[in-house]
Order: C-alpha cells, then sequence, then structure tokens
C-alpha cells in the first residue's frame, strides 16, 4: 500500500429526498478533493452529514453529482471499492446474540478478510478500541460505549484507504473519546479518515481539515487555524462553528 494514490473526490453531490408530497433537498451540490489526512466533517444536526457518508460509502444514491476514488467513479468500482473502504454507521445495527469476537470475524468474512488473517487483525483492531478482553463477552451485555467501540473496530478491519466515521464518539465516556481520536490520528497519515460529528472538541485538535457543512452546502474547507483566522481571529473552533451555525 506504500505510495498508493489516496484522493477522494466529491463532484457537486445532490440528494433530494422525496417522500408523498414533500422533497427535501439534503445536499445541495457539495464538492471537494481530500489527500491522506484527518479531516472533521462538521455541522449541526440535518445538515447533511449522514447523507453524504452514506452516498460516498454506497448506501444511498445520489440525485446528481459523482464520488470518485483515485479518479475512478466508485460506483462502477464496485467491490473494489467496498475493499478499501472502512465505514462506521451512526445507528448501532448489532447482533445481540454475537459476542464481540463473533462480530468482527464476520464483518471480516464480508469483507473477504482471509481466514488466516481475521483472527490476528481482529486482536489488533479490539487492542486498538481497548476492547480486547470483552471480546468473549455477548453484544447484548455490552455497554453504548462498548458497542460504539466495536463498530469502530469493525471499521478498521482489512485496514481501510478511506474510513468514513458518522458520529463515532456518540455515547462514549471522556476517556474512550479521547482515546478514539489519538488512534485516528495516528490512522490518518497514509489514508483518509473523515469524522462527521456536531461536536466540536471531536476534531479542533487532530483534524488537519475541517470541512464545514451548513444546509446541505459546503460552506468551507480549511485547516483549523485558517479557520480561526478567518471566521473568529484570537478564538477558538467553537467560536468559528457558533459564528457559522450560531
Ligand atoms: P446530519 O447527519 O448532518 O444530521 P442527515 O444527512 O441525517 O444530517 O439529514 C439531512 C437532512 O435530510 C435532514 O433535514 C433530514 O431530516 C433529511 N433526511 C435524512 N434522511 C432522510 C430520509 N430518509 N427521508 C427524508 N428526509 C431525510
Ligand atoms: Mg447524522
Amino acid at each position: 500500500m506504500e505510495n498508493a494514490i489516496c484522493n477522494l473526490e466529491l463532484q457537486v453531490l445532490t440528494k433530494i429526498y422525496s417522500a408523498k408530497k414533500a422533497t427535501k433537498k439534503a445536499l445541495a451540490g457539495v464538492s471537494f478533493t481530500l489527500g491522506p489526512g484527518l479531516y472533521g466533517l462538521l455541522g449541526p444536526n440535518g445538515a447533511g452529514k449522514s447523507t453524504m457518508m452514506n452516498i460516498i460509502t454506497g448506501n444511498l444514491d445520489a440525485t446528481s453529482g459523482k464520488v470518485l476514488w483515485n479518479g475512478k467513479n466508485v460506483l462502477r468500482m464496485g467491490r473494489e471499492f467496498r475493499r478499501v473502504l472502512g465505514y462506521m454507521p451512526q445507528q448501532q445495527n448489532l447482533y445481540d446474540s454475537f459476542t464481540g469476537r463473533r462480530f468482527l470475524l464476520y464483518i471480516a468474512a464480508l469483507k473477504e478478510i482471509p481466514r488466516s488473517d481475521a483472527a490476528l487483525q481482529v486482536q489488533r483492531v479490539a487492542e486498538l478500541v481497548h476492547l480486547s478482553s470483552e471480546l468473549e463477552k455477548r453484544l447484548a451485555a455490552y455497554s453504548g460505549g462498548m458497542k460504539q467501540r466495536l463498530l469502530a473496530a469493525a471499521a478498521l478491519l482489512g485496514e481501510p484507504q478511506i474510513l468514513i466515521m458518522d458520529e463515532p464518539t456518540a455515547g462514549l465516556d471522556p476517556k474512550e473519546r479521547v482515546r478514539l481520536r489519538q488512534v485516528l490520528a495516528q490512522l490518518a497519515h497514509d489514508r483518509i479518515i473523515i469524522v462527521a460529528t456536531h461536536v466540536v472538541s471531536d476534531v479542533e485538535h487532530v483534524a488537519s481539515e475541517i470541512l464545514l457543512l451548513k444546509e446541505g452546502q459546503l460552506v468551507d474547507q480549511a485547516s483549523p487555524a485558517a479557520l480561526i483566522e478567518k471566521y473568529a481571529p484570537g478564538g477558538t473552533l467553537e467560536d468559528v462553528y457558533l459564528t457559522i451555525f450560531g
């Protein structure tokens, strides 16, 4: 994987949800290009973060626009793209009767990780999120924070080149939040990690760039320092957030 290109491009992505009578424009033409690094996708509830992530990961069709991975349309890449993708969804949908280990092995199988590697990889990702000693427990006995960390571990299986994490720190206690943040920051030097959150502190000290999403539109994309300089000189990223979304 060394020297592999690592480039994600969104081209004028739009999404309109249509129900019987009402339509909702959740994404109104979002474009950006990302190289390796940790990106904070910041915006209030309803801004369109999950919609964008679901389109990038192929769980939802865009109304128009394209997602390109190293210049190729991900829709045409199919499983070739899914193989380099790790996704941590916002919703917890876990099998309560599975143990932690069984769940991770199951995800490893879905990702087509060879059996000979799977056991070791499961061990490694579990260590990263401090779940090694909990793997024999059934998920029914996991706390919300443990489930969240298990989903993060599952997303990390297969050494994905692009990691999409939707509100990964929801339900984590402060110590676990810090730890997950540090793990992601370490992993980001040779891959793309996008962390969607409405919590500024999740990303302010670890993100190389922040993408500000407001009502389905990208307001800005820049380093935390550059955003502070531009929107709240002398302030913090929290002040930037309040200026833009307040
Ligand atoms: P975020 O993740 O930033 O909170 P979402 O992408 O979940 O935002 O939602 C963006 C907008 O689209 C919101 O107004 C939301 O109510 C709407 N929306 C999301 N999913 C659907 C859906 N399945 N049908 C209709 N509207 C939806
Ligand atoms: Mg969301």
